[in-house]
């Protein structure tokens, strides 16, 4: 995970520790270094800047010129940024309604349906919850089948309706459903679409609108980079929704989504997705992310 950038802000702030005397245009340097690792990680331009600015702020600040160990400190310094950028708390979901209705928004192939099956997992074996899954994807008949396979494999019962064409009622439906059986949790998963659309947008408007849910969440895909920092710009907008998940960072991702992401929607990144299986499923610890970020 993040190899490229580890491996580069390693080199960025192991020229600090050689030095045996300090200054300050070592540290601009080190600084400067850091910046353009983070860039080629796909970070945001601005957030990159203003994070080295942060960065050295407080290097200066923290008399790093007169430090024991200045590399160390720098490394602590930008740990601790670092895990500011991301979140610094870890935040959990929203799960006070009966039943608590959580909504999966995102774009096709982002990796909702995968993380619509590995939360209701996640639920049902570490907080005693029982949770239904609820289909709403009027266009792509895999999709249901989809989350039909992913239920099974979980043991979670799916509710669908393939005769309704109103994802907005079959939403109501599944609601009803886990009122009148006794679900505790239900997990709405959505249509998305390839890219941000009028058509999209407003359906999943009309869905969140009609069953306000506890809890809305946005998947990503982390091998997007910048681009799913734009989309989920563009779905807070109309959802202001409550939390990121982030999928796929078992791949070769960059880290840029990972790392911009709070602070473009100014929304916790709350999950992680590690993999194509029900377990690859991750509590997202800004804290722990970064300290593997800088190994
Ligand atoms: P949806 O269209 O948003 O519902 O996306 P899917 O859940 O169908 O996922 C799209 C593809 O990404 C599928 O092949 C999933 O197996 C895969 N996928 C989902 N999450 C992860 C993950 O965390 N890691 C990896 N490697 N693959 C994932």
């Amino acid at each position: 995970m993040f190899d490229n950038l580890s491996d580069k802000l390693d080199k960025a702030l192991h020229t600090l520790r050689g030095h045996g005397q300090i200054t300050e245009i070592n540290v601009a340097e080190t600084t400067k270094e850091v910046r353009r690792a983070l860039l080629d990680a796909d970070v945001n331009f601005r957030i990159a800047k203003e994070f080295t600015n942060k960065v050295k702020e407080k290097a200066l600040g923290q008399n790093v010129l007169t430090a024991l160990q200045p590399g160390q400190l720098m490394v602590k310094i930008v740990k601790d940024e670092l895990t500011e950028l991301m979140g610094g708390e870890t935040e959990g979901i929203n799960l006070s309604g009966t039943p608590s209705v959580i909504l999966m928004s995102g774009l096709q192939g982002s990796g909702k349906t995968t993380f619509s099956g590995k939360l209701a997992n996640f639920l049902k074996t570490k907080k005693t919850k029982k949770p239904l899954l609820v289909a709403c994807d009027v266009y792509r008949p895999a999709a249901i089948d989809q989350l039909h396979v992913v239920g099974e494999q979980i043991g979670v019962e799916v509710y669908s309706d393939r005769d309704e064409k109103n994802p907005v009622k079959i939403a109501q439906a599944g609601i009803a459903k886990a009122k009148s059986e006794g679900y505790n949790v239900v997990i709405i998963d959505t249509a998305g679409r390839l890219a941000v659309d009028t058509e999209m947008m407003n359906e999943i408007s009309e869905i969140h609108k009609a069953i306000q849910p506890q809890e809305t969440l946005f998947v990503v895909d982390s091998m997007t980079g910048q681009d799913a920092v734009n989309t989920a710009k563009a779905f807070n907008d109309i959802l202001n929704f409550d939390g990121v998940i982030l999928t796929k960072l078992d791949g070769d991702t960059r880290g840029g989504a990972a790392i911009s992401i709070k602070s473009v929607v100014d929304k916790p990144i709350k999950f992680i997705g590690t993999g194509e299986k029900m377990e690859a499923i991750d509590v997202f610890h800004p804290s722990r992310m970064a300290e593997r970020i800088l190994g």
